[in-house]
């Protein structure tokens, strides 16, 4: 019964209809700070997929104190990459799991080509295939300008002092908690960050152009034009797909 896998109503109803279609296994690439938290937020009020962020994962971990968390936590506050055999395993988990059986949105994972050559293997094995890889480019600078001014709460509501500041300073508008600052995003850990993603991540992007995936999106416009961008697109595929 495919078409009642996706029952969600959106404002224009183009959604409904492209997720009647085939399964949808999206991956979200860019800088840290692209805006690419944003963009699934609103991918998944249109489609009901399986979200797999990598960051929140490991931060969870880390909270938690497992075993992943205990392997992660040096790396990520150094702003390195957590190794590739400490996350593989757990992210191919994720998308062989029940709830990502009609679409996956990967935000974070694959960061390295190793990653990518893994989920490539592992999808091949399942039958299963990518339907884009969702580039959100933007400059350094403003990433820089981004992160330094990036405040969470406890509940994860993401603020910005300058432009998306809390109603009362330093307070979460939702559930009051202080505000704080990951401690990645201090000025030498992002730049950091940026390093490692020119080094390490940024190579993806001509691996998944070679593969006919790459979609390339502004990340400097506005949150709600880089969205209407990314449905027109899928919505293209989609069609395509069909064809
Ligand atoms: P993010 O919230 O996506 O910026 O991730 C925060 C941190 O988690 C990164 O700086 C890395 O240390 C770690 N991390 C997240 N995803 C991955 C991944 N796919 N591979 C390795 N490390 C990761």
């Amino acid at each position: 019964m495919p078409g009642s896998r996706f029952p969600r109503r959106t404002e224009s109803g183009l959604a409904d209809s492209i997720a009647l279609m085939s399964e949808l296994n999206l991956i979200l690439l860019g800088p840290p700070g692209a805006g690419k938290g944003t963009q699934a937020e609103r991918l998944q009020e249109d489609f009901p997929l399986a979200y797999i962020a990598t960051g929140d994962m490991l931060r969870a971990a880390v909270a938690e104190g497992t075993e992943l968390g205990r392997k992660a936590k040096e790396h990520m506050d150094r702003g390195d990459l957590v190794p590739d055999d400490v996350i593989i395993g757990v992210i191919l988990d994720r998308v062989e799991g029940d709830d990502a059986r009609d679409g996956f949105l990967l935000d974070g994972f694959p960061r390295t080509i190793g990653q990518a050559e893994a989920l490539e293997a592992e999808l091949r094995k399942l039958g299963r295939k990518l339907t884009a890889v969702l580039l959100i480019e933007a400059p350094d600078e403003e990433i820089i300008r981004r992160l330094s001014g990036r405040r969470v709460s406890k509940s994860g509501r993401v603020y910005h002092v300058d432009h998306d500041p809390p109603k009362h300073a330093d307070r979460c508008d939702i559930d009051g908690s202080p505000l704080v600052q990951r401690k990645d995003d201090k000025p030498e850990t992002i730049r950091k960050r940026l390093d490692v993603y020119h080094r390490q991540t940024a190579p993806l992007v001509a691996y998944y152009d070679e593969r006919g995936l790459l979609r390339r999106f502004d990340g400097t416009r506005s949150p709600t034009e880089v969205h209407d961008h990314v449905r027109a697109t899928i919505a293209t595929l989609r069609l395509e797909d069909e064809l």
